[in-house]
């Protein structure tokens, strides 16, 4: 028995699991079967990828204990600072860094650095330090990397090594002298609106039932998701970001530690609206024209109350009535 991929339209054989509307990364359960492995994982890479490791998305896993594909809720400083900077004067100059929001902690390890010109002619070896510096975890491997690299340029005799070193040792720049450190922070927050165009469509597809996929919007949404753009211009909608949240008519009680998505009626058309962890909003118009499509009869669902404990909720227990009058 086979099925239809909603996405690159092949069929496959069913799947014992199915697609994450929104990702197992941001606590999502709601699943739909219609997607094979191969749009499964490459929506993974290109649209939920970058949708949870947004910063608002890092800071908000790290609060609820939401663990990514690798099984570990993420550490924000971890996940965006460098793990390797340099002196700001000095580019030669580099230090591992190591950091943990968890236990407010960072540590900075200067790099061995040897750089040696050296002539060999004969028995006579010519060598000059441009740097020797030694490391600061394990200083004494600075005499191993000097070393090497003399041997790189052919010196191989023991005695020869051992002499040069013993002459040269001095040179060996001290590493507790302060230095500014340039560590470069990566803090992703563009990246993100083809996973909101990936859930906006799977959601528009279970309302609006397998005759929407041939509609010119579905198949630019395809387009956008699968190949992880932002989804403009062609796509017509909006992101929200928490402050203007409180406006919104899906009115969530508990705090809005929920995914919570509506289709509404637009402009002649629908809409997908959908709020995730209280952080985002987005709007994307998934049908310019509603008349093909018969009105669903539940047009607003809570894909996923996420807390610690992952608990669900009905949706009567989470949604007021949306109120019109503000
Ligand atoms: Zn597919």
């Amino acid at each position: 028995m086979c099925m239809l991929c909603i996405w690159c339209m092949g069929v496959f054989e069913p799947r014992k699991q199915g697609e994450h509307v929104v990702a197992k990364g941001l606590g999502g359960s709601f699943t739909i079967p219609n997607v094979c492995l191969t749009c499964d994982n490459r929506l993974g890479d290109v649209a939920d990828g970058p949708l949870m490791d947004h910063f608002a998305m890092l800071v908000k896993r790290a609060s609820l204990g939401l663990k990514g594909q690798n099984r570990v809720v993420p550490d924000v400083m971890r996940a965006i600072l460098a793990d390797v900077g340099t002196a700001a004067d000095d580019p030669t100059f580099r230090v591992d860094i190591d950091a943990s929001s968890r236990d407010r902690r960072l540590d900075v390890s200067v790099r061995p650095h040897v750089d040696l010109d050296v002539t060999v002619n004969g028995d006579d070896v010519q060598v000059q330090v441009n740097a020797l510096r030694a490391g600061s975890r394990h200083p004494e491997r600075v005499e191993a990397l000097f070393k090497s690299a003399l041997r790189k340029k052919g010196v191989t005799d023991q005695l020869k090594l051992d002499t040069l070193w013993a002459s040269l040792e001095d040179h060996v720049r001290d590493v507790s002298e302060r230095r500014l450190i340039d560590i470069p922070f990566e803090y992703r927050a563009d990246v993100h609106m083809a996973g909101f165009v990936k859930i906006a469509y799977e959601l528009a597809y279970h309302w609006l039932g397998a005759n929407w996929l041939s509609d010119p919007i579905a198949a630019e949404m395809r387009r956008c998701a699968l190949a992880g753009e932002d989804g403009s211009p062609k796509l017509t909608g909006s992101l929200r970001t928490a402050d203007e949240i409180r406006k919104s008519p899906l009115r969530v009680r508990n705090g809005g530690q929920t995914h919570v998505a509506a289709l509404c009626p637009f402009s002649g058309g629908y809409a997908v609206m959908m709020r995730l962890l209280d952080e985002f909003e987005a709007f994307i118009i998934v049908a310019d024209d509603a008349s093909p499509y018969r009105h669903p009869a539940q047009d607003a669902v809570v894909m996923d109350a996420v807390a610690r404990t992952h608990r669900h909720t009905s949706l009567g227990d989470l949604i007021r009535p949306i109120d019109t009058k503000d």
